[in-house]
């Protein structure tokens, strides 16, 4: 049988870096990545047969957990009555329902095949609404890897110290301008300097790619009313909060209203599942009621939208949010605690079921912040945990998640590894 050396030694011959995804290369960790066969629950398997508690939750999706039983049931079902039919299909409409039933500014969504495609989507929108080019952004945030957001993004890019992208055109860099996270002064002086210019605001209402990093009290209603100012379309990249931090997101949670919203990761509960949606003036501009092209040949794929909305139909269910949000901040309390006891500088940073301890004293609010953080004990630290079982996102600069499926067996197993490795570190 292929160990994870040999498959890694193998899929470098054949897939760039041996993987199909760059963090997942553990570069800025060192050590060799495990081969996962499997996973159920809150835990995942490599094909040596070890055994990892996993709070990667495959970067998000796996808000139930793995293979939650009733999702694996419904998509052997919709399996076996067809994986894709090229045509339009009921779950597209429940779905659809769906979403503009949780989401509160989504009157009209669509569906595609990654969050990447769905930014990609929203910003031609907003530039086809606005008649303008320019984007502004903000260092740290990702939005996928389409061309206009590769400049000083977060998630891979960020831990891999790829500031932009080879490859992107200058014409189109040019017409990405990045903000500050969290600094409403950084964005009011880029759209000063070119007022008549912006198509779109676009931000991680929480971002989660340069680790978690929550709003400011005042930002995201400033943004709101920066956008409203200068008729720029303000997006939320909800591909990580929506869902995540309830079924409206964290545009409910804060109680600011985008013009568009981008989903991903937990809309598909496993699987490659993306969406845009926002107000109907805007979504209509879409072919074929209007002249902005967008299309997909797997798009609003039957199997795909099973896993989907049978994942969210489990989360709307009474109470689960709160439950999960519970057990999860009494855990990240814990877990932030235990740097403290063992007096290692670190800055902790926790919304719902999504948190990042930051190897440094902070605070963390924006990039340079978080960019502090001291990577190389960071890596010592990730692979020590590794050795424990402990499955944690191979970057300082990724959102550690609990699930519905985290009991208080494996978090407790889970901290007691973190306050082992943290006193030998
Ligand atoms: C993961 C992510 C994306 C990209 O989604 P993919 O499905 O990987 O293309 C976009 N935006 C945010 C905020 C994300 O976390």
């Amino acid at each position: 049988m292929n160990n994870s050396k040999t498959l890694f030694e193998n899929a470098q011959q054949r897939i760039p870096g041996g993987v199909n995804s760059p963090v997942r290369a553990f570069r800025a960790v060192g050590g060799r990545p495990p081969f996962i066969e499997r996973a159920k629950g809150a835990k995942i398997w490599d094909v040596e047969g070890n055994e990892y508690i996993d709070f990667v939750a495959s970067w998000g999706p796996m808000i139930l957990g793995h293979a939650h039983d009733k999702v694996i049931e419904a998509v052997q079902q919709a399996a076996s009555r067809g994986t894709s039919f090229g045509a339009n299909c009921e779950i597209e409409v429940e779905m659809a329902d769906f979403v503009v039933n949780s989401v509160p500014s989504i009157d009209k969504v669509r569906m595609v095949n990654s969050g990447t495609e769905a930014t990609m989507s929203a910003i031609r929108l907003a530039r086809a609404f606005t008649g303008k080019d320019n984007i502004i952004k903000f260092e740290g945030c990702y939005h996928g890897h389409g061309d206009a957001f590769l400049s000083k993004a977060g998630s891979g890019a960020m831990t891999l110290g790829i500031p932009g992208s080879p490859g992107v055109t200058v014409a189109t860099a040019r017409h990405t301008l990045n903000g500050i996270y969290n600094d409403l002064e950084s964005v009011k002086t880029l759209v000063a300097a070119h007022p008549e210019e912006f198509a779109a605001i676009i931000v991680e209402p929480v971002a989660g790619n340069m680790g978690v990093i929550p709003p400011k009290p005042e930002f995201l209603q400033g943004l709101r009313d920066i956008a409203d100012e200068y008729h720029i379309v303000l997006i939320f990249d909800e591909v990580i909060s929506g869902f995540r931090l309830g079924l409206g997101g964290a545009q409910q949670r804060f109680d600011v209203l985008p013009d568009i919203t981008t989903l991903g990761k937990i809309i598909g509960g496993g699987l490659p599942v993306g969406a845009f949606g926002g107000k109907a003036e805007i979504m209509d501009l879409l072919a074929p009621l209007g002249p902005v092209y967008q299309a997909g040949t797997l798009s609003g794929n039957p199997l795909a939208l099973t896993a989907g909305l049978t994942t969210l139909k489990i989360l709307s269910q009474e109470g689960f949010y709160g439950q999960l949000e519970g057990k999860a901040s009494r855990f990240f309390k814990e877990w932030a605690g235990e740097f403290d006891r063992a007096g290692i500088p670190s800055f902790s940073n926790q919304i719902g079921s999504m948190a990042s301890a930051f190897f440094t004293a902070g605070p963390v609010h924006n990039y340079d912040q978080a960019a502090k953080s001291d990577t190389e004990l960071f890596a010592r630290y990730f692979r020590m945990m590794l050795a424990e079982r402990i499955y944690l996102a191979p970057s300082q600069f990724e959102a550690m998640f609990v699930s519905a499926a985290h009991g208080e067996k494996e978090l407790d197993q889970a901290l007691s590894a973190h306050r082992k490795v943290l006193s030998q570190l």
